[in-house]
């Protein structure tokens, strides 16, 4: 007789506020592609997660303390975060874009000597942010959640503020108070799940088990419940 071992379990760590990869719906019960990708890859691969939303930086500094066994957060790979994690294959498109206030008069990058930009800790669009801040006079202010940075800019405390392409697209099209500004998408770059260097096997499932995804269709059907056929 045959006797199947249990399925491992692993704890993988998410960003709280970061539609439409992961956020909280209307009857706040946790959802999103990353959500949903992460679920199709633990069933073809015949593993379990055990998902934690916490802050990105929290997600990335859990990880490093080897606290969780991976981060899906819309996590982009870079090659400093490749010189400290191990990351699965690319599994989305993404870059740094600028949003800004609706109706105000503020567009452009030139425009924002002196004033403030609103950033989410330890993100690309932080890093962006401090690589062009002295260029362009800006000073940056941090915040955990995106929300967060939203609000400082809605609220005119900050004049605009950097963030992923697909995520500002969504939170736009889906009725927040900004518009994307006047700015050619920065630092372009993959979203990839990171995972220690020490659990290779872990990586490994997990590619294996996008490319199942993948084939099967149901990558591009998540996708499309999220974003719709125009995506
Ligand atoms: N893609 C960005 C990064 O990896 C932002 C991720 C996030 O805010 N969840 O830095």
């Amino acid at each position: 007789e045959r006797v199947q071992a249990a399925e491992k379990t692993y704890t993988i760590a998410m960003d709280t506020t970061f539609p439409p990869f992961e956020f909280a719906d209307k009857n706040n019960k946790r959802v999103g592609i990353d959500i949903d990708l992460i679920r199709a890859i633990a069933k073809a691969e015949g593993f379990k997660v055990q998902l934690k939303a916490t802050s990105f930086n929290g997600a990335v500094q859990e990880l490093q303390a080897n606290q969780v066994d991976g981060v899906m957060a819309g996590m982009s790979i870079t090659p400093e975060r490749k010189k400290v994690f191990a990351f699965s294959d690319p599994y989305y498109q993404s870059g740094v874009v600028m949003a800004v206030a609706k109706k105000g008069h503020i567009t452009k990058l030139s425009q924002l000597r002196g004033k403030r930009v609103a950033v989410k800790t330890g993100t690309a669009s932080a890093d962006y942010a401090n690589s062009s801040k002295k260029k362009y006079g800006f000073k940056t202010v941090t915040f955990d959640d995106s929300n967060n940075v939203y609000q400082d800019v809605i609220s005119g405390n900050s004049a605009a503020c950097f963030e992923d392409k697909p995520v500002m697209q969504y939170a736009i099209a889906t009725g927040l108070g900004l518009k994307l500004g006047n700015m050619k998408m920065a630092m372009a770059n993959d979203y990839g799940i990171a995972v220690s260097k020490s659990n290779p096997e872990l990586v490994k499932k997990i590619n294996a088990g996008l490319k199942k995804v993948r084939k099967s269709g149901e990558y591009t059907k998540i996708v499309e419940k999220y974003l719709g056929n125009g995506s």
